[in-house]
């Protein structure tokens, strides 16, 4: 029987490989073009300096030496796990497609590595970029998680997300096309969204094909745009009972195929200015459950094709 009453990611991950599998955060020194100029300098105004990367490893260190050290940090508590090496940080298929085989590979090569998780934007899979991801999928499990965070295109001007809906739709289709499994990240809380907009666009993601989600609170962090605009009082953070209430929809609307990788959102504490309550995850996590079954609500019980 599931544990939860929802697809979780460590049921999914444990169907494939038949043991704990935990994700290794790294940093691939690469940058992304809504940042470094080619489509803007400012970034999307929730962007963190570590460019929304900021439990990965130490970029300066070689991709070897983040993998073990990842791994060190977790072998007490999962002698046995096998792990996926998640490149997390910036735009992780934007370099030329030899610097990237030659990171993706050097990940893979690591022991009990047993896949990779990239992530990127959908206006940064060139046909070079999927051919190389196309043929390590051959040897290997992949999964690229595409930034979407709304489906709402005014939304998505707003936050400078740089792309549009018809761009992610056509990069699921091209990686749907090739067998390569997309996890969307969808950001709840955005500024100025409501409830409404927010399972529009879980709507928007049940009729693609994509196989994965992470549900992200929006968090405010130092030095974005999202700071002046919480410090002026222009954007209100949710409070948690909204959060897990919106979440709570979220999942009984959700295709239920999809397996959520991520219900909350890992801000770090030295950055995150707000919501505070979001650091206590497990607390976060346990009303959620509690919630879910108080409301007997499963993924997928208001889903309409
Ligand atoms: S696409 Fe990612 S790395 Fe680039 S600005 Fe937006 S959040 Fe930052």
């Amino acid at each position: 029987m599931a544990q939860y009453p929802y697809l979780s990611l460590n049921e999914y991950y444990r169907s494939l490989f038949g043991k704990k599998t935990a994700k290794i955060s790294l940093d691939g020194g690469f940058t992304c073009p809504n940042r470094d100029g080619t489509l803007s300098t400012g970034g999307c105004i929730f962007c963190s300096v570590g460019g929304s990367g900021d439990f990965a490893e130490d970029f300066r260190l070689s991709i070897r030496e983040q993998v073990e050290k990842g791994r060190a940090q977790t072998q007490k508590k999962w002698p046995d796990a096998c792990y996926i090496a998640y490149f997390q940080a910036f735009t992780n298929t934007y370099a030329p497609v030899n610097v990237l085989r030659a990171k993706y590979e050097e990940a893979l090569a690591q022991p009990q590595i047993a896949g990779l998780s990239i992530a990127t934007r959908a206006d940064c899979l060139g046909d070079d970029v999927l051919e190389l991801l196309q043929e390590l999928s051959h040897k290997t499990k992949i999964w690229v998680e595409l930034g979407l965070q709304t489906s709402c295109e005014d939304t998505a001007k707003f936050i400078r997300r740089g792309y549009s809906n018809e761009i992610f739709t056509e990069s699921v289709y091209k990686l749907h096309a090739i067998q390569i499994p997309v996890v969307a990240h969808v950001i709840l809380g955005l500024p100025n969204e409501t409830p409404q907009d927010m399972l529009k666009t879980i709507d928007f993601i049940n009729q693609l094909p994509i196989q994965g989600v992470k549900l992200q609170l929006m968090h405010v962090l130092t030095h974005t745009d999202l700071e002046s605009l919480y410090r002026s009082g222009t954007y209100i953070p949710l409070e948690k009972d909204e959060y897990l209430e919106i979440l709570c929809q979220c999942i009984s609307r959700l295709r239920p195929d999809i397996v959520i990788h991520r219900l909350t959102g890992d801000g770090d504490k030295n950055t995150l200015l707000a919501p505070l309550w979001s650091l206590h995850k497990r607390d976060v996590l346990n009303r959620l459950h509690e919630l879910l079954r108080k409301k007997n609500i499963h993924q997928g019980d208001s889903y309409y094709p």
